[in-house]
């Protein structure tokens, strides 16, 4: 324990892996720093989704995307307010990243729409099986070790004032192990820390807290300690479509707004445009009366369901009792107990105006972003999911630059400092495009190994500790 790396990197999930295996890949020895007892973080707990845009699987699909339209799109959906050169970054990165991930074994099965998309982008894999498979990868370059239980508990600087020492602690003892090129931190957001969120995002107080176990915000402080800035903290949100039973190991998880589902509040009346991003439907929803609403649809678009999906399986949602149904609007009004003439009245607008050309009340023309066309909930049987706001990842974080270097207000770098995948802000701006996430991680954690391992080792051995 201890020693000397040419790379160290604090986190196992996406971000890591990626850049454990890109830095290992190309000769450098790595020791990857994990606090848990297992890898994955909130990677593990994901839905699955990453976004890619003209990969095989779209065009096997014949849906026609570009990295221009997915650039575009996320900036749209990030209001402006995100960092257009880490957007740029990732859409000149992505196709490459993607096929890198084939390469190394990671299987994407389908492409999927959802938040923030103008194309299906979302493509689809097994959380288990890229994890485990890029830790394998990672392993064979017989490269990197892997401690767990490991918690980074401070970074220090060398003599040259370049981050090069980790103090972390592991079965109650400390350990120094030093960074010959760059600390890369990997550690994830702070969806579980209550201080930090009551610190940052009173608003989010209702929201369930999803996300892995071992993201309170450690590297965030880590890199605070040596005068890192901040961006994104007045985005932070939380993801709409959970059942309030969610929790880490049961998601109960149903985006059926994005097949063509209302949401009402207790009063039976819309609030919002459903098509937009679902983090901004988590800050509608949570300015509702008793923070409750429902999904509302019908059984075409219960027909949609699809078995296995991690946002849209939502017969396996009503075969665990999650969802209502009933045969009428009356009925299903009655069984979640909203006023009956609101609801039909609700439905009826709603009907009217999505069959005369628009609706008036929202604006909503499409299912998600500007992709798909909504249909009247019409069907019989109607059902319905009292759906509440998780705080799954925290997005808001330190800033970097495009080649992944820490940041101080001064827009310098922090020398031997690297950050990728939720630990860094600036990138999701206002809103956030569903697998943009995981996407960014892998990006963004082999662009944090390339400049790593790029740098020219230190040759100084004095150390102020
Ligand atoms: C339920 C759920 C569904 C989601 N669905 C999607 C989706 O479909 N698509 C998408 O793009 N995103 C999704 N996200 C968000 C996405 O999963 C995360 O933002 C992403 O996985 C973050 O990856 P990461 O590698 O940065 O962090 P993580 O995967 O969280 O890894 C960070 C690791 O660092 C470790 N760590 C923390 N502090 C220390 C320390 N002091 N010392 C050592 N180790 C430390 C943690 O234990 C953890 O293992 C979802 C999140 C959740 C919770």
């Amino acid at each position: 324990m201890g020693g000397s790396y040419n790379v160290i990197i604090v986190g196992a999930g996406m971000a890591g892996l990626c850049a454990a295996c890109e830095a290992a890949q190309s000769g450098a020895k790595v020791l990857v720093l994990e606090k848990e007892e297992a890898i994955g973080g909130s990677s593990l707990l994901s839905g699955s989704f990453m976004a890619f845009a003209g990969t095989d699987l779209q065009k096997k699909v014949g849906i026609v995307d570009t990295s221009d339209l997915l650039i575009e799109d996320m900036l749209e959906v990030g209001q402006g307010k995100n960092e257009k050169k880490l957007v740029e970054a990732y859409g000149a990165h992505q196709l490459e990243t993607y096929q890198w991930l084939v390469e190394n074994g990671v299987e994407f099965e389908a492409v999927r729409a959802a938040s923030g998309h103008s194309v299906p982008r979302g493509h689809t894999i097994k959380p288990l099986q890229a994890i485990t498979t890029l830790y394998n990868k990672a392993l064979a370059t017989g490269n990197v070790s892997f401690e767990l239980e490991a918690i980074v508990k401070r970074l220090r600087k060398n003599s040259d004032g370049q981050i090069s020492v980790v103090i972390y602690e592991r079965d109650g003892l400390e350990y120094f192990a030093k960074a010959e090129q760059g600390v890369i931190l990997t550690c994830g957001g702070f969806s579980k820390s209550e201080d930090m969120l009551e610190s940052f995002a009173p608003q989010l107080h209702a929201a369930l807290r999803i996300g892995g176990k071992g993201n309170v915000g450690d590297g965030i402080k880590l890199a605070w300690e040596h005068g890192a800035w901040v961006r994104d903290l007045p985005y932070l949100q939380g993801t709409y479509g959970f059942h309030p039973t969610a929790s880490g190991e049961k998601k109960s998880q149903a985006h059926v707004f994005y097949k063509g589902a209302i949401i009402v509040n207790k009063q039976g009346k819309r609030f919002v445009n459903e098509s937009i991003s679902y983090k901004l439907l988590g800050t509608e929803a949570l300015k509702q009366p008793e923070t409750v609403s429902y999904q509302i649809w019908d059984q075409a678009i219960m027909n949609e369901s699809v078995s296995g999906d991690a946002l849209y399986d939502f017969e396996n949602l009503y075969a665990l009792g999650l969802i209502e149904k009933a045969d009428s609007l009356e009925e299903l009004a009655k069984m979640i107990d909203v006023p009956v003439v609101s609801l039909k009245e609700t439905v009826a607008k709603y009907n009217e105006d999505i069959q005369s050309g628009g609706d008036q009340e929202f604006g909503r023309t499409t299912l998600t972003h500007t992709f798909g066309q909504p249909k009247p909930i019409i069907q019989a049987p109607y059902y319905a999911m009292v759906t509440t706001v998780a705080m799954l990842a925290t997005y808001a974080g330190l800033e970097v630059n495009a080649d992944a270097e820490v940041l101080n207000p001064y827009n310098e770098p922090i020398e031997g400092l690297y950050a990728a995948g939720e630990i860094a802000g600036g990138f999701h701006g206002a809103g956030y495009m569903t697998g943009s996430s995981l996407g960014k991680a892998s990006i963004f954690g082999r662009i944090a190994a390339q400049k790593v391992v790029a740098k020219p080792v230190q040759i100084k051995e004095n150390l102020s500790i």
